[in-house]
Order: C-alpha cells, then sequence, then structure tokens
C-alpha cells in the first residue's frame, strides 16, 4: 500500500445553543441525544483540537503528529507549516449565530497568544424557507454609524442581509462582519484559527443563563469599513467542465465538483481536503474501504499518488487546498 495513502479523521462534535440535529439527520453524522449540534469539526490542528486518523496505518495519530513528522509528506511544495493551515468544518445553524468578525493575520500576531488570522467560505446544504445570512455593512455604514447602532441595540439594521439559495458560496475575508441565519446547514473551509470578535448576540442567553460575552471595541477596530455588502459568489470556469470554482483566495482555493464520471485528484505535490455534499465516491488507495459518502470528509496528502474519484451515483463534491506560488500571482 502507498504509505501516504488518503487519511479520513473522526469527526468531532460541537454543542453550541444555536446547533440542532441536522448533521445527523442531513448529513449522517453520530451524534449523540442532544439538540444542539452546531458543529462537526472534520479536519482541524488547533492546540488541543486535533483531528484523529480513523482508518489505515496511522489509525489514532492527531493530525499535528503528521505535521510535525512528515511534513514534507503532507505538504509538498509548500512551506513546512507549523500547524496544518486550513480547517474545514460542517455547521447547523438552527438558530443564528451571533454578529461577529475575525482579525486577518497582522492583527492575528497582536493578539495574547498569537493566531492566525480567519478568512472564511461557506458552501449552503440546506436553507429554510426564511433563513437569511448577514454580510457586510450596508453601504454608507462607517464605523461611527455602526457604534451609534450597536449602542442603541439596532445592530442588525447596518448589516447586509440577503436570502440564499442551496449551493451559494459566500466568501467571507478577515475584516467583513457577518453572521449565519437560522435553518442554515454550511460547509466551512477557513484559516486555522479561532478568533472570533462578538459584536451583537441579538440579546439571547447562553447555556448558563447568562449573555455571552461581547467583544465590541475589539469588533469595531477589526472590521473593515471598505468591505460593502457581499453577494453569493459567481462560480467560475475550470479546465474541467465538471469543476467549478468558488474561491480563489491567498488562503486557498474552493472547487466544487458535479460529476458522475471517474476523475483525478492530486498527484500536484500539494494536499487536497475532499469533502462530499451529495451522493458518494470509492477512492483508490482509500484504507477505509468504503465509499466516501454524504457528509464525509479526506484528506489527501501531498506525497499521495493521484487518486481516483469514482462517483457512485451522480455526486457533488467540494475539493479544498492551497494555492502554488504562480497561482497566487494570479489571484
Ligand atoms: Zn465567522
Amino acid at each position: 500500500m502507498n504509505t501516504f495513502h488518503p487519511l479520513r479523521f473522526k469527526p468531532t462534535f460541537r454543542e453550541y445553543i444555536w446547533g440542532g440535529r441536522r448533521l445527523g439527520e442531513r448529513l449522517n453524522k453520530p451524534i449523540g441525544a442532544g439538540e444542539h449540534y452546531a458543529e462537526s469539526w472534520e479536519i482541524v490542528d488547533h492546540g488541543q483540537d486535533q483531528s484523529i486518523v480513523a482508518f489505515g496505518p496511522y489509525t489514532d495519530w492527531p493530525l499535528r503528529q503528521f505535521v510535525l513528522e512528515h511534513p514534507r509528506e503532507l505538504f509538498g511544495q509548500h512551506p513546512d507549516f507549523e500547524r496544518f493551515p486550513l480547517l474545514f468544518k460542517f455547521l447547523d445553524a438552527s438558530r443564528k449565530l451571533s454578529v461577529q468578525v475575525h482579525p486577518d493575520d497582522e492583527q492575528g500576531k497582536q493578539l495574547d497568544p498569537p493566531d492566525l488570522g480567519k478568512t472564511e467560505a461557506w458552501v449552503i446544504i440546506h436553507t429554510d424557507d426564511d433563513s437569511e445570512l448577514y454580510v457586510g455593512l450596508e453601504t454608507g455604514c462607517d464605523r461611527k454609524a455602526l457604534a451609534e447602532a450597536v449602542a442603541q441595540g439596532n445592530t442588525e439594521q447596518c448589516l447586509h442581509s440577503l436570502k440564499p439559495q442551496n449551493g451559494d458560496c459566500l466568501f467571507i475575508p478577515a475584516g467583513l462582519v457577518h453572521a449565519i441565519g437560522s435553518g442554515l446547514l454550511v460547509a466551512e473551509i477557513q484559516q486555522s484559527s479561532d478568533t472570533t470578535f462578538r459584536l451583537f448576540d441579538w440579546n439571547r442567553v447562553g447555556t448558563d443563563g447568562k449573555p455571552r460575552p461581547l467583544h465590541i471595541e475589539q469588533a469595531l477596530n477589526t472590521i473593515d469599513y471598505g468591505l460593502g455588502p457581499a453577494q453569493p459568489q459567481v462560480p467560475e470556469k475550470t479546465s474541467h467542465p465538471d469543476c467549478s470554482r468558488l474561491v480563489a483566495c491567498d488562503k486557498f482555493v474552493l472547487d466544487r465538483w458535479q460529476s458522475q464520471a471517474t476523475v483525478q485528484v492530486g498527484g500536484d505535490d500539494r494536499f487536497h481536503i475532499i469533502a462530499v455534499l451529495e451522493g458518494s465516491l470509492i477512492v483508490t488507495n482509500d484504507p477505509a474501504e468504503q465509499p466516501l459518502s454524504l457528509g464525509q470528509t479526506m484528506l489527501i496528502p501531498a506525497a499521495s499518488e493521484a487518486c481516483e474519484l469514482q462517483p457512485q451515483t451522480p455526486s457533488v463534491w467540494l475539493d479544498m487546498y492551497l494555492p502554488t506560488a504562480a497561482e497566487l500571482r494570479g489571484i
């Protein structure tokens, strides 16, 4: 067997007040009996939060161990990162998330302890009829106007809202204020960071009956007021007719495949994260020896040979990876 076969990890679940049960009901995640399953962390290497390998010779390895012991094989042409640079998760927002903003890398360095910045992107898997998203400020809302609105309890009036459709992708660069609305099931790729400044929490209380902390001053300082109302990404064509590019930024590339034909991924000296949103895929060299199906995620290390992904039915999946130096120049 190729030593650097694709890696599958055990998902870890987070329960927050805004979560629900759809990670189990729609994505077949093995959640427990609770009512507030909010996030399934699929690929993570951030402090104590570690994805654990589920199959094959590296079973029970945390992702961090791979980063430390096999950086060349994991990262290929990219530099040896101190930790895995991306984090991928699914979210079930049964209720709205807080209105929040994340720092960029420069602002993240100033934090104690320092953290990466956080640029993220969402792909909407399911919406309810009345679901909304909040992405960016309304035109003309500057720091002064926003600060006043927050002080008066009118934060929502400054936020640009939209009604997302299934399949929409929203790109959320660091500094763009945002909130995921209720009734949404979302796939999220982000920089591996855990720094969130909460501007407004809809006047609700946490599981302990108390309001969750806000970070209004830090949020106001972090928001990029030049980033106006945001709209869903317009998918771009790629060299393969079954693949469209949803995001190409300096932190990651996010492609969506819709195909019933066998395609190749990897073999290009960089890692790929594959996440299935519809259908299922048989993957060559997969030590799990079972299809990668709806709601499941795989990490293909840079040193893996190119893998064939063979859809068992018409399938939809995401492919997430780092841009090459040449691609970066074109972004
Ligand atoms: Zn966020």
